[in-house]
């Protein structure tokens, strides 16, 4: 079975064409500047051949989808004979509220419920919705499955996702934590499961990349979870702010003259490590200037360590224990570095790394001395496989 694995941004759109047999990706691309004026960028890379450039406008999402489907099937650059041979199409879908509680086969059902998370998700489900009226438009018969950013948080209990605010604010928009990443979360806890050889366990998944979130898992379900409402939430990120006293964005508007929108661009796009090191979004750079001497980006890398590690805290006590901690994504994978400042001063919770092995990169592994009580994983995320696996599984069930 092969599936094809969509993501759709506002102005971009993510692939990845996956042969089930064996897992293995036969190709990826990325194609950019969707919908905007002038001349659109596909990138297609074929596994094992040469990657392809080409510009052309893609005044839609419907025509940056024939082109992938094109190279495709090219007969130098793709990976298949026939669209036919394109057995179920996956796509990523950030918001799926409180009605889409797993991944689903898309109906008419699912996309109204995904139309009505419009509100709660507004950069991202109109994108995600186009996306699945355009595969349906050039792959019809196709079998397509949601697969939500927020499903695996559903399990919160209700006093870990209510904020403690008038409760008709939640009755009349649903206004609550939803969290995020959840795709990632649940990949890497279905691999933890297999590592530590049991489905009973508490868990602390930490996915440190652009955005950043933490989840507190127990026996596979989330307990709770780092963002809320919207992405915006808990840790500090590349340039989102993550938690901040709710009185910051009056205080601001008072003293700089700013409108609400505004001070919510600045929490999104201009704070973080970006804001508080005035060096780089990028962790690799902000690493750099602060090896070079620069104490702002010292103070912002230290600001991003304590709140994870905070956090890892918070979960220990919200689980009532902890049998292990994960790491993933851009900086979870990558940085020993930031590993071992985020554990730092954990010992008290039975956490000791073993730092031969917190320096391998590319690979799942156990980063904890034998002694550790608490286990500590690196493991890289996966989500287009995620996706794909769903697909398959509900598709077969069809
Ligand atoms: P996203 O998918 O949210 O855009 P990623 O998971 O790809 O993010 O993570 C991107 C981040 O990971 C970047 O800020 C990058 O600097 C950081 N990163 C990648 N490799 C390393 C490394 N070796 N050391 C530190 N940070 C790294």
């Amino acid at each position: 079975m092969k599936i094809l694995v969509v993501n759709c941004g506002s102005s971009s759109l993510k692939y990845q064409l996956i042969d089930m047999d064996t897992q293995d990706v036969l190709a990826s691309g990325l194609a950019e500047r969707i919908g905007m004026t002038g001349i659109g960028q596909l990138t297609h890379k074929p596994t094992g051949k040469e990657k392809v450039y080409s510009e052309q406008p893609f005044p839609d999402h419907q025509v940056a989808i024939e082109l992938v489907l094109k190279r495709l099937v090219d007969p130098v650059c793709g990976v298949i004979t026939s669209m036919e041979e394109i057995d179920a199409v996956g796509h990523r879908v950030l918001h799926g509220g409180m009605k889409c509680t797993e991944s689903a086969i898309i109906n008419d059902y699912v996309l109204a419920a995904i139309e009505e998370c419009v509100p709660l998700g507004p950069l991202h489900n109109p994108a995600n919705l186009i996306g699945i009226r355009a595969c349906e438009a050039i792959l019809p018969g196709v079998p397509q499955v949601a697969v939500f950013d927020t499903a695996f948080h559903q399990t919160m209990p209700d006093y870990a996702y209510l904020y403690p605010i008038p409760y008709e604010y939640f009755e009349k928009h649903q206004l609550r934590k939803y969290g995020f990443h959840g795709t990632s979360h649940r990949y890497v806890t279905m691999r933890a499961q297999e590592m530590l050889g049991t489905d009973k366990f508490k868990l602390v998944t930490c996915h440190l990349g652009n955005g950043a979130s933490c989840a507190a898992v127990l026996d596979g379900k989330v307990m709770d979870t780092s963002m809320g409402l919207t992405p915006l939430d808990g840790l500090c990120m590349g340039t989102r702010s993550g938690t901040v006293d709710p009185a910051v964005v009056k205080f601001l508007c008072d003293k700089e003259g700013y409108t609400v929108d505004e001070v919510d661009t600045i929490l999104n796009k201009k704070s973080g490590i970006l804001g508080v090191s005035g060096v780089s979004n990028d962790f690799r750079d902000v690493e750099k200037a602060m090896n070079e001497g620069n104490d702002r980006a010292r103070l912002a890398l230290d600001i991003f360590y304590y709140r994870v590690r905070m956090t890892i805290g918070q979960y220990a006590a919200a689980l009532g224990g902890l049998d292990a901690i994960l790491f993933t994504a851009g900086v979870g994978e990558n940085s020993a570095y930031a590993r071992t400042r985020i554990l730092e001063g954990l010992e008290f919770l039975g956490i000791e790394i073993d730092e031969t092995e917190n320096a391998k990169r590319g690979e799942e592994l156990f980063i904890n001395t034998p002694d550790s009580k608490v286990k500590v994983m690196v493991v890289p995320t996966n989500e287009e496989l995620m996706i794909a696996l769903d697909t398959k599984e509900l598709v077969e069930k069809l």
